[in-house]
């Protein structure tokens, strides 16, 4: 087995180790139908891609702490001054100036509710998730926008009041850390890795 990829940033500039791609052996396509003609080959590819996160990376640590972190455009020239943001948007979308982050975690434990949902009994590749998947979009007190996460207990129903729960044990540092349970769901119902924050 080879090692991780591994990504450090040392001086401004990437620091790569561990191995980035592996070579795995073609396989031949035959065509049962015709003496197991080779039609074709199969292409194997397993590569890891280096995504960064750039402004957005202080959303993505504070989940692992337990916090929701939004933003906020303090402009005083902007036509929407003071609008905030969650999901977190690095730059105000009317005056393009960079937004304040802002710590949205007793705002979202005290005011969510889902706004709508979607139940998906199926997924794409690389799906992690539960199924049937509970997709919600949640919207919160003085918030402009609403926020696409998931609901991992209960059954979702729209105006319905949920609190956020994070994955602080092991955590993956992507969307997944944060999901959503009805305000009444106790610690003990909560999934593994996950806590109240
Ligand atoms: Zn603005």
């Amino acid at each position: 087995m080879s090692k991780f990829a591994q990504v450090t940033v040392k001086n401004n500039r990437y620091i790569f180790s561990g191995d980035f791609h592996h070579i795995c052996p073609n396989q031949p396509i035959r065509d049962l139908d015709n003496n197991g003609r080779l039609t074709g080959i199969t292409n194997p590819r397993d590569m890891t891609y280096v995504h960064s996160y750039g402004g957005e990376a202080v959303f993505f640590e504070n989940l692992s702490r337990g916090k929701i972190h939004g933003s906020r455009c303090d402009n005083p020239e902007c036509e929407f001054t003071g609008t905030v943001y969650l999901p977190f948007r690095i730059h105000c979308p009317d005056c393009l100036a960079k937004n304040t982050v802002i710590d949205l975690t007793d705002i979202c434990k005290t005011s969510a509710r889902i706004h709508t949902f979607m139940v998906c009994e199926r997924s794409g590749a690389f799906n992690t998730l539960a199924k049937p998947m509970k997709f919600i979009n949640i919207e919160f007190d003085g918030v402009a926008t609403i926020l696409m996460s998931y609901l991992s207990v209960g059954e979702p129903r729209i105006g319905m009041r949920v609190k956020p729960i994070f994955k602080t044990t092991d955590p993956t540092y992507t969307i997944l850390d944060l999901s959503w349970v009805p305000e009444d769901t106790q610690k003990n119902q909560l999934p593994p890795g996950f806590s109240f924050g």
